[in-house]
């Protein structure tokens, strides 16, 4: 018997990853957007594969804009690659 772990898609590239090895990027209901580091905020959220690429594609693709239904400024977009970086295997 295998237990299922919780599987989630990236909205860039679509991949189906486990929870863990994706990142959350949450809209508060406050509407600030940030990477929700332990998957526990509440908002809408999206999915991402935790890469500068997959954020990039997202945000391109509006993929994000349209799971999130906002827009990503560019400096929302920055600060999302930062927290990213921050929140990556270093
Ligand atoms: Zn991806």
């Amino acid at each position: 018997m295998q237990k299922k772990k919780p599987v989630r898609q990236c909205v860039a590239c679509r991949e189906k990853k486990e929870k863990s090895q994706l990142v959350r990027v949450v809209r508060a209901p406050d509407g600030t957007i940030s990477v929700d580091a332990r998957g526990k905020a509440a908002g809408r959220g999206a999915y991402l594969c935790p890469t500068d690429s997959c954020l990039e594609r997202a945000v391109k693709s509006r993929a994000l804009q349209r799971a999130l239904e906002c827009e990503i400024p560019q400096e929302t977009f920055e600060r999302l690659r930062a927290q990213l970086k921050e929140g990556g295997d270093g």
